[in-house]
């Protein structure tokens, strides 16, 4: 079928008017950060100008700022398989990951063993390390290959900290497997679902892990450093002191005690203040996702991104693309990686025309499909443009080459 005709049957394309997009781009970049919904605008208005401006501190209790985090993280419950009061949106994803590797740590004592694999997103590797210098000797941040993850597994590993769909190649690893392989070994195992959220079907309640944490600003479109989200088991929750004992998540925050006390449930993973007006955004984005169906979502993924793959196969054999991600489609996330030694320059001069994508060091570029905003059209311009790059030569230039800070 032609991109055209499988926009005209696409279900989600009313979708893309829920957004506010610039003219002349394809943006194929909402796997770092997701565009801009409608309404977000206007929420964002309403709460600076009214709730802020007018309630003051009255809204805290009056606009439902304090019931924000498990709100919203009841919400996202639903996108990724978990039940209610599992959830809070809050923090960082690095901050979560801090929380669920210590609360892990913590209910296994005997066990000293943070387990993960080399080329995992840096903050959860760093994380780990932090972690581990902290215990003083007492913490091991182990790194192995990503094919010898499941085989070390062993019985020193307190805890396997994994991510779902890698961050560079959009590798789909399997949740329920990895899980039962932990248990199995007496391990519990924190996945960190950054770049799965919004972007495939996620069973949390069905696979069975211990903790979860992701992003909210990547496919669930929050906004730039939107609060992240963490899953606590709930099986789990009640056992678990949290290492970060804020007074958020204290059982009685007003009553000013002088010990720490940690709430029932997943309140207690809470730390400080909430971040009320990133929260406003992201329920935005959340509440829009809400909307779609997530099987019709990851069907809608797997058509943008195997449309791609398929246009981008001359590039491959003419001009030094290599697919980095999976062929087979139940492997894939929603995100497409290509290597090649001129990646930098090459993703600056597609920038420069109007498509978005982006790069990761040391030569991947990296294209991200966002099924209720991007369409079958899209991606086939986008190639366009790119083989118009390669066979004019036109991103052979020292502007391009330059490297700005973010990339
Ligand atoms: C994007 C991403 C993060 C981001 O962490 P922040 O604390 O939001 O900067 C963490 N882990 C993975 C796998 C990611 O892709």
């Amino acid at each position: 079928m032609t991109p055209e005709a499988l926009d005209a049957a696409d279900v989600l394309a009313p979708f893309r008017q829920r957004f506010t997009l610039p003219a002349e781009t394809i943006y194929l970049d909402g796997n770092s950060l997701g565009a801009l919904p409608r309404d977000t605008a206007a929420r964002m208005a309403e709460a600076v100008r009214s709730e802020w401006g007018e309630g003051l501190i009255r809204s805290w209790n009056d606009a439902g700022w304090v019931d924000a985090p498990g709100r919203i993280g009841d919400k996202i419950a639903r996108l990724i398989g978990a039940g209610p009061g599992e959830v809070i949106a809050c923090d960082s994803t690095s901050v979560n990951v801090f929380k669920a590797l210590t609360g892990a740590l913590s209910l296994a004592p005997e066990r000293r063993v943070i387990l993960s694999e080399r080329g995992n997103f840096p903050t959860d590797v760093y994380m780990m390390q932090g972690i581990a210098a902290l215990g003083g000797g007492q913490v091991e941040a182990r790194l192995v290959e990503p094919g010898a993850l499941e085989d070390a597994i062993d019985q020193t590993v307190a805890v396997v900290l994994v991510t779902q769909v890698h961050y560079k190649t959009g590798r789909v690893r399997d949740m329920a497997g990895l899980t039962r392989r932990a248990h199995e070994a007496g391990a519990t195992i924190v996945w960190d679902l950054s770049h799965s959220a919004g972007a495939i079907p996620v069973d949390l309640a069905g696979a069975g892990p211990d903790f979860a944490v992701g992003c909210g600003y990547k496919y669930l479109n929050g906004g730039p450093g939107a609060p992240a989200f963490l899953y606590v088991a709930r099986r789990h929750q009640n056992r678990v002191m949290p290492a970060l004992s804020g007074w958020f998540g204290h059982a009685d925050p007003f009553a000013f005690d002088d010990t720490y006390r940690p709430a029932e449930g997943v309140g207690r993973f809470l730390v400080g203040t909430p971040s009320v007006l990133g929260l406003a955004a992201l329920e935005v984005g959340v509440d829009l996702f809400l909307e779609a169906d997530m099987a019709t979502v990851r069907a809608k993924s797997l058509s943008l991104s195997g449309l791609f793959i398929e246009r981008m196969a001359p590039l491959c054999a003419g001009h030094g693309f290599r697919l980095a991600s999976p062929e087979n489609p139940a492997e894939r996330g929603s995100q497409v990686s290509y290597s090649h030694p001129e990646g930098y320059a090459i993703m600056r001069a597609l920038i420069a025309r109007g498509v978005i994508g982006d790069f990761r060091a040391p030569d991947i570029v990296r294209f991200g499909f966002t099924p209720l905003y991007t369409s079958h059209a899209d991606v086939a311009a986008a190639v366009a443009v790119l083989a118009e790059v390669m066979e004019t030569g036109a991103w052979d230039r020292p502007e391009y080459r330059s490297r700005a800070a973010v990339t």
